[in-house]
């Protein structure tokens, strides 16, 4: 039990102020806590979501984009009460998932010739359906050990669609937007049977926020929380837990201190560390003092967080049909073929070609004349490490050979690039093959120390959110909210007990 009276004088540090720190904070202060202090690493809130106006009054959306499902989803409850949707038809506009695309969408082969919308259409149907079987654990049995993509190949090959260069060139692009979809480098090294504990909300799946973006449902969290709750370019450096002042026994006041790399302390009773699990593999090591249990330590090991970058290109004016919603590239021998990927498994031959990865470029919302390309994994990662003007030049390379229309020059570019980004090193969290997902995330948000090995010490000094810490909604952005709940709530308990 707390040496402290009540939720009043508890200390609590929220380490981050992406979605799951900011809601956890939320709901403290909601409930009475007066001591609640979120240190944050970057100079703005958010993390991965990332609302900004860089070149017009216009928000351009550098990380999350859509607000997944309606139904029992805590952000779109905030956005529609709030009045902060997205609503006509520029409501509509989607990221081209297989599942959402349109007739809008060209697909371009290298030859310059597109597929017809029929063939896109038979292909990107039938590969949702096989999706769909994994991700409602319908695998036959013979399919339940194998990575996706070796289950798709099998499942796929038995259509007469695989029969054809078209359908079997569609084919390849769909496993390779499927890799958006999970931020993994290849669906070859993403588990089959693991995503059925992935829990989509029912409702529209992309729900597009209005102009204010995501920064908006950030906002309604930061406007109940007092002044000065949030201190930004606060990167902390190391997490001391379990402390025991020699020769003051087990009751030392405040089990936790958590010092930033400017060196300023913080005493806590609990901390709430809401770091990604990208900076968990990177400094998990290091930052926590004791070291973290085994168990934790191999959750962060097991699971894998992916990549996903965003190229976006600006015009001086758009140089495609009215009607487009985006350019499709669909290539001859395309990273997510088989072959393709197993030659290029070893060595680094892969970064010749890691334009290959990108799915295509779709138009954005409110930008009329400018392009999202999309771009995962290893080649995200190398991407990352080229200058914005030799991306855009190979992206226009591309934009010209496939479509053969007079593409300009690039005038801006905003390329994200979330792999680098120390903070966050990737995008969001998927299940690699062999990977007890649900065992991985279970043990990711244990608190520490843990209870049955408590005797007499302070229970709930540090406890995890965050995306990957969410057993169904991983990788999203109400995963990340729900988390920071889940934890704000386990300390409301704890002092109700
Ligand atoms: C390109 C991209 C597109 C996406 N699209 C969608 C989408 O359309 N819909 C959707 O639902 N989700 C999407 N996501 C995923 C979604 O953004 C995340 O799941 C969610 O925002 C994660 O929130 P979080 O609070 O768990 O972590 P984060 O947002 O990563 O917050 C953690 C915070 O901790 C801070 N931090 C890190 N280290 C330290 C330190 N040492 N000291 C102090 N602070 C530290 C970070 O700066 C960060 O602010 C997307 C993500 C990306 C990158």
């Amino acid at each position: 039990m707390s040496t402290c009276t009540g939720p009043e004088n508890a200390k609590v540090v929220v380490i981050g102020s992406g979605f799951a720190g900011l809601a956890a904070a939320a709901r403290l202060v909601e409930v009475g806590f007066k001591n609640v202090l979120v240190l944050e690493a970057k100079e703005r809130v958010g993390g991965r979501v990332h609302t900004t106006k860089p070149f017009t009054e216009n928000i351009i959306e550098a990380g999350a984009n859509w607000i997944h499902g309606q139904k029992g989803n805590p952000l779109f409850k905030i956005a529609k009460e709030k009045n902060l949707l997205s609503e006509g038809p520029s409501a509509r506009k989607n990221m081209c998932l297989p599942r959402s695309v349109t007739p809008q969408d060209y697909f371009f082969k290298e030859d310059g010739k597109q597929v017809s919308t029929t063939v896109v259409d038979q292909v990107c149907s039938h590969f949702n359906k096989l999706t769909d079987k994994a991700f409602n654990d319908e695998l036959e049995c013979k399919h339940k050990n194998l990575t996706l993509g070796a289950y798709l190949d099998d499942a796929f090959g038995e259509s007469p669609l695989a029969a054809t260069e078209d359908g079997q060139q569609v084919y390849e692009w769909c496993k390779r937007i499927e890799c958006t979809d999970e931020a993994c480098s290849s669906l070859y090294e993403f588990s089959a049977s693991q995503i059925s504990y992935y829990t989509a909300l029912e409702g529209g799946f992309f729900n597009t926020l209005g102009p204010g973006g995501y920064q908006a449902i950030l906002d309604v969290l930061l406007k109940d929380l007092p002044s000065g709750t949030v201190q930004c370019n606060a990167p902390v450096k190391s997490i001391q837990w379990d402390l025991v002042k020699k020769g003051c026994g087990e009751d030392q006041r405040y089990p936790v201190k958590v010092v930033c790399e400017n060196g300023e302390s913080f005493e806590a009773d609990h901390v709430i560390v809401t770091v990604s699990l990208g900076v968990l593999k990177d400094k998990a090591t290091t930052i926590f003092e004791p070291s973290l249990p085994e168990e934790k330590l191999s959750a962060i090991k097991n699971l894998s967080f992916g990549i996903v970058d965003k190229i976006f290109l600006f015009f001086e004016k758009s140089f495609w049909p009215d009607d487009c919603a985006g350019v499709q590239l669909v290539w001859k021998e395309g990273p997510e073929d088989k072959d393709v990927y197993e030659s290029l498994s070893e060595g680094e031959t892969w970064k010749k070609t890691w334009f290959k990865k990108i799915t295509g470029f779709d138009t954005v919302a409110r930008h009329p004349t400018a392009l999202c390309g999309w771009i995962t994994g290893r080649e995200a990662l190398y991407m990352e490490s080229l200058q914005d003007s030799e991306i855009a030049a190979i992206c226009v390379r591309l934009l010209r050979s496939f479509t053969g229309w007079s593409v300009p020059e690039v005038s801006k570019t905003l390329i994200t690039r979330w792999g680098s980004d120390p903070h966050v090193r990737g995008s969001y969290t998927f299940i690699s093959n062999g990977v007890n997902g649900v065992e991985a995330h279970k043990a990711l948000a244990s608190p520490l120390p843990p209870k049955d090995k408590c005797s007499g010490r302070k229970h709930l000094q540090v406890l995890f959110a965050g995306e990957a810490t969410h057993v169904n909604f991983y990788t999203t952005t109400h995963g990340a909210y729900l988390t920071g709940v889940r934890e704000a709530e386990r300390l409301i308990s704890y002092y109700a007990d």
